[in-house]
């Protein structure tokens, strides 16, 4: 059976730098499927989409609410020529309802150790229209190593120089931030993933470069202590979400490779800003990602909260406009209040405003979305930025790989490096 997987292209952040990182729910899909199974992969991001061929079916891999009204154009297109249509991933998880009107079968929730159901049923022509597991966590030892050769890396490099490759150690979240739909999708319980899985993912792959997508790595500090003392040896490069601040997790932190992290701003509170310090003062880099038009944010409040952003000295920003995101707690109160404007989707892309802000209008706020980028920026323009950032990263993995090689050992980090 031949099934053809495909990542919808969705609209970049209107002034984000532009650069493409390997999907990370296509492979974790394609982990879960046997191995017999035929696999092709399109990621329309980049390159284009042929829908004149005819696989015995597609599988859609839909992460963004940008990429939904896409994903449908393409079911239409297959499903018109008699070829059926599988959808999953987040994406289709918020958008269910939606999702199931456009396709043959939409997949709810975790994948692992449910395909044979599915594959059974599309062999017998029998798809329920809907498989929803998204109240039945898979069990988290299932979760496998992504099936990363179905990429191909030539797509996934900035500037000649190789993308980070994505992992990911756990699932779930036990916090609830208003903006988020991570309750929603993976339930309010964290589940890591048994470490020495993690670990042989990671010796798996040929990037010296990683980001750890999970969540947060703020929920279990012993496991935590655990994953980054595995990670030692490994000699890896990492991005993460936000770990713990304090000077035990950190030095760890950094001596497992850790390099940089995704660091949420919501305000210029005193804590966030101890909180960067420690990050720098243990030589890992920060980027800020900070959201504006929230309820309690007047002009001058985004203002100083702008301001605050370029007294940290971060590495990065990005400036997100609030997006009411389906399953979130910020869609809820927006839309008993009536403040939703509309449900286009392809808007929901986080530089455009889609609601009615409370203490400063529309168009005041998207004027404040680009001053945000152009201020933190200025002169340097994000291109240099991101050059600066990439050349600490190289230089970080040429120390590493000379003090490797003067422990007898250069492994990962003369391979994969640079591409293209
Ligand atoms: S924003 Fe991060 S920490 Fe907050 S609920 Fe979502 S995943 Fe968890």
């Amino acid at each position: 059976m031949w099934i053809k997987l495909i990542y919808p292209r969705w609209p970049k952040l209107e002034g984000q730098t532009e650069f493409h990182l390997p999907p990370h729910g296509p492979v974790t899909f394609a982990a879960a499927l046997p191995r017999e199974i035929e696999l092709s992969f399109v990621d329309e991001n980049r390159s284009p989409l042929d829908c004149s061929d005819r696989p015995d079916a597609v599988a859609l891999s839909v992460m963004l609410t940008c990429q939904v009204p896409r994903a449908k154009a393409i079911a239409a297109a297959y499903r018109r020529c008699g070829v059926p249509v599988i959808a999953g991933g987040i994406g289709v998880t918020l958008h269910a309802e939606e999702m199931a009107g456009a396709c043959d079968a939409v997949f709810l929730g975790e994948v692992e150790g449910r395909c044979d159901q599915i594959l059974g049923d599309l062999g017998r022509k029998e798809l329920r229209p809907v498989y929803d597991w998204l109240r039945e966590p898979a069990p988290i030892e299932l979760v496998g190593t992504a099936r990363r050769d179905i990429l191909d890396y030539s797509l996934y490099t900035y500037r000649g120089v190789r993308m980070v490759d994505l992992v990911h150690a756990s699932r779930g979240c036990r916090f609830d931030c208003a903006p988020c739909p991570v309750g929603y999708l993976g339930g309010r319980v964290f589940r890591p993933r048994p470490i020495e899985k993690v670990v042989a993912e990671i010796e798996s792959i040929d990037n010296p470069r990683l980001f750890f997508v999970d969540n947060s790595l703020c929920q279990d500090r012993a496991w935590v202590e655990q994953l980054l003392t595995a990670f030692l040896p490994l000699r890896r490069s990492f991005i993460s979400h936000p770990l713990d601040s304090d000077d035990e997790i950190l030095d760890l932190a950094r001596r497992a490779g850790c390099w940089y992290v995704y660091q949420a701003i919501l305000s210029p509170s005193p804590a966030i800003r101890e909180r960067i310090r420690r990050y720098q003062a243990h030589g890992i880099g920060v980027e800020g990602t900070v959201i504006l038009g929230t309820d309690d944010q007047d002009e001058a409040a985004i203002y100083r909260l702008v301001d605050f952003t370029l007294e940290l000295g971060l590495d990065m920003a990005e400036f997100n406009v609030l997006t009411p995101y389906p399953h979130t707690t910020y869609r809820r109160a927006l839309a008993a209040e009536g403040r939703i404007l509309h449900d286009d989707w392809e808007k929901y892309t986080g530089d455009k405003v889609v609601f009615e802000p409370k203490r400063l209008s529309r168009t005041r706020l998207q004027d404040l979305y680009y001053y945000a980028w152009e201020k933190f920026y200025g002169t340097a323009g994000r291109r240099m930025k991101m050059g600066a950032l990439i050349r600490k990263v190289i230089l970080r993995e040429q120390a590493q790989g000379a003090s490797a090689a003067g422990e007898g050992s250069t492994k990962g980090w003369t391979q994969g490096g640079s591409a293209g």
